[in-house]
């Protein structure tokens, strides 16, 4: 049995008064989630545990059915798999902001987000050894960038050298005497990359065309590069993910899935949803399960744009209504993300299965309201797939 799984990305949300306190979900007009509503099972879901804000990280381990609590440390190195990167266990893996300093004050967290050359920058700051630590240093989108640490005894227990905010630059501290080094290699790193990065001829360049100047790197969510056991090997399921968002493509990549880029699909709120599941039902034909992001949810929530999440949700339910759909198909959320809170909020999220033998439930709609009143109710994100090797006849009997 082949499985189509849908993450809405932040679709959960709380009732909103502009919608007559209705979640989003319920305002819209969803038939074909509706449907499979109707025909299958749903609940909702705890995608870490009760009373826990799950970040898009731990959220998408946990559904896959990884311990977010054993394999996540720092997003780091998952977005440095979202680039492309390959890791090693041990790396401890940061993420990055080119910023512009000015007599030792942060002026601007993201160097007028620049967008050219980073390359070239990365390229300055990357190989070079601190007290026997390789450096490796990579642009991503933007004014982002990856830090990598290889070598030996590191650990990712450090604070920040972002501040967060536009004062000083941050020393990293270790949050546990076995991070020194860490840290003590980080503050060494970000004091030659501010040499390195003032004297770069495209920062010349760029104060002479009078844009500030990318001459510091702000490091921040430090984490250690751990191995996993791959998806295909843990559920005996050739997966392929379709998402748009670096940070979800590490999650997918060091999990071992086959990643398709679809055009059109930018991890924005303008992306192609329709190409993104025509993509999702091409892939069905070679693997087994097929995993796909749709981000704009969750921007729409961090924007505090509850309509805006209306219409997504109803793009996604005609994208949903135009394709063929496999024998299994799962539609649930990574978190909720409240349009009126503007954030992720611990609130559990609206799941949906449905399945040739399946418990049929009563909802007849699709939203968190309706969903509680669902048979999966209770389920925990980490169970999700345990109960999905279930439903394919492929889960093992727990004693005789
Ligand atoms: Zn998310
Ligand atoms: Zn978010």
């Amino acid at each position: 049995m082949k499985v189509l799984f849908i993450v809405c990305d932040g679709l959960g949300d709380r009732s909103i008064e502009e919608l007559g306190w209705k979640t989003p979900l319920e305002a819209a007009e969803t038939p074909v989630l509706d449907r499979l509503c109707s025909e299958g099972a749903c609940g909702l879901m705890h995608v870490i545990s009760p009373g826990v804000i799950p970040g898009s990280d731990t959220a998408h381990l946990a559904l896959m059915g990884y311990d977010p609590y054993k394999y996540y440390s720092g997003r780091g190195p998952f977005e440095a798999a979202g680039i492309g990167l390959e890791l090693r266990e041990g790396d401890v893996a940061l993420r990055c902001n080119f910023a512009t300093v000015e007599n030792g004050r942060i002026v601007d967290r993201r160097a007028g987000r620049i967008k050219e050359g980073t390359e070239k920058l990365a390229e300055a700051l990357s190989g070079m050894s601190i007290d026997g630590v390789e450096i490796i240093f990579r642009a991503a989108t933007e004014h982002r960038g990856v830090l990598v640490l290889r070598g030996d005894d590191l650990d990712p227990r450090i604070t920040d050298v972002d501040p967060h905010g536009l004062t000083g630059v941050a020393e990293a501290r270790p949050l546990a005497p076995e991070a020194r080094k860490t840290a003590d290699v980080v503050n060494q790193f970000t004091r030659r990359a501010m040499e390195i990065l003032g004297r770069h001829p495209l920062n010349a360049e760029r104060a002479e065309r009078g844009l500030p100047p990318a001459n510091a790197v702000l490091a921040r969510g430090a984490g250690i590069a751990v191995s996993f056991e791959p998806f295909e090997r843990k559920w005996g399921m050739k997966a392929a993910a379709i998402t748009g968002v670096a940070l979800v493509k590490g999650v997918c990549r060091t999990l071992g899935m086959d990643m398709v880029d679809v055009k059109g699909a930018t991890g924005g709120v303008d992306t192609d949803v329709d190409a993104k599941f025509r993509a999702a039902e091409r892939a069905l034909r070679t693997h087994d399960l097929v995993f796909v992001n749709v981000k704009a949810p969750d921007i729409y929530g961090h924007d505090g744009d509850a309509r805006g999440k209306v219409r997504i949700a109803e793009r996604i339910d005609a994208a949903l209504g135009s394709i063929e759909l496999p024998e299994i198909t799962v539609v649930c959320a990574d978190h909720s993300t409240s349009a009126c809170a503007k954030n992720h909020t611990s609130d559990p999220v609206p799941l949906l299965i449905r399945a040739p033998c399946i418990r049929r439930d009563r909802p007849e709609r699709f939203n968190e309201i309706d969903a509680a009143g669902g048979v999966l109710s209770g389920i925990r994100g980490m169970e999700l797939m345990n109960y999905i090797q279930d439903l394919r006849g492929k889960a093992e009997k727990f004693g005789a």
